[in-house]
């Protein structure tokens, strides 16, 4: 039970996907050269943590503008429109603002050219997103309140937010204030996999997607894939190099012996 309209934006947002696609493929080749991966090569630097606010923040502000635009009454008749408007504001307030900011390596350069990409990124998933809740708004009553689709969707999104919030919080505590060095990460899932932050993300858009059952959302949760899965599996390959020690029972992403 996808939600469709037939117009020009469904195919704007199908390139979209496309270019994911693709973003996916080269990330293997060129991971995005911020954290580890960074290099002087990408130009000017600024702080990372002033790159991590700049380029986050448009997504909630676009998220709130459409919200703005909507102004759905707060009713049942519009209650997934707020409920899903809510759960981005969430996500993007730890992500824009708290994490940044109480990041002990947050002063660690960041080129410039990735707070650039990543805010064109940003523009468009927000845009999309928010234009698509104002297009797909009046399926977000009742019915999808109580729907086990909806139920279910919301219940893997929570999951994937504390899996991914956890994780984060774990590698930010590994570190004293201005320490910028890495080391090996233990306990709940990085017993199992070198990065539950990207797993809980993954899982967090997938259950999002499920929820929406949009295409919007569904772009959404390609990007995650496409941007984060590459870049674990080169964070594994990293740990794997820098550390003779590193546990080699670990996977890179799923904590599955597929
Ligand atoms: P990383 O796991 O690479 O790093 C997270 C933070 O922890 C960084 O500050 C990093 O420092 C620090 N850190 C990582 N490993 C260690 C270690 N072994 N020892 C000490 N400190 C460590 O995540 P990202 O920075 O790539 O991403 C941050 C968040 O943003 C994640 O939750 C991710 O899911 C999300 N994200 C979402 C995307 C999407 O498309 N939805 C795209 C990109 C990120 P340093 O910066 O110095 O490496």
């Amino acid at each position: 039970d996808f939600i469709i309209d037939n117009g020009y934006f469904e195919t704007f947002i199908w390139a979209w996907i496309g270019l994911g696609v693709i973003t996916f493929a080269y990330l293997f080749i060129q991971p995005a050269p911020y954290g580890r991966h960074a290099s002087t090569h990408w130009g000017p630097m600024i702080p990372s943590w002033i790159g991590w606010i700049i380029m986050e923040s448009p997504s909630p502000l676009l998220i709130t503008f459409f919200l703005y635009q909507i102004t759905p009454p707060f009713d049942i008749d519009h209650i997934g429109v707020w409920i899903l408007a809510g759960l981005w504001i969430v996500h993007y307030i730890h992500r824009a603002i708290i994490q940044p900011l109480t990041n002990p390596g947050g002063n660690k350069p960041m080129p410039i050219i990735i707070s650039f990409s990543a805010i064109f990124f940003n523009l468009m998933n927000g845009y999309i997103n928010g234009r698509g809740l104002s297009v797909y708004g009046t399926h977000y009553g009742r019915e999808w309140l109580t729907a086990p689709t909806t139920i279910i969707g919301l219940f893997i999104f929570a999951v994937g937010f504390v899996i991914n919030r956890h994780a984060d919080y774990a590698l930010l505590a590994l570190r004293k204030p201005g320490e910028t060095g890495y080391k090996i990460p233990y306990g709940f899932l990085y017993e199992y996999i070198t990065c539950p932050n990207y797993f809980g993300e993954i899982v967090e858009w997938i259950g999002f997607a499920i929820a929406a059952r949009s295409l919007p959302a569904f772009s959404f949760a390609v990007w995650t894939i496409a941007n984060l899965a590459p870049r674990a599996v080169l964070h594994h390959q990293w740990y794997l190099q820098k550390f003779p020690d590193y546990p080699k029972n670990r996977r890179a992403l799923i904590p599955l012996n597929l």
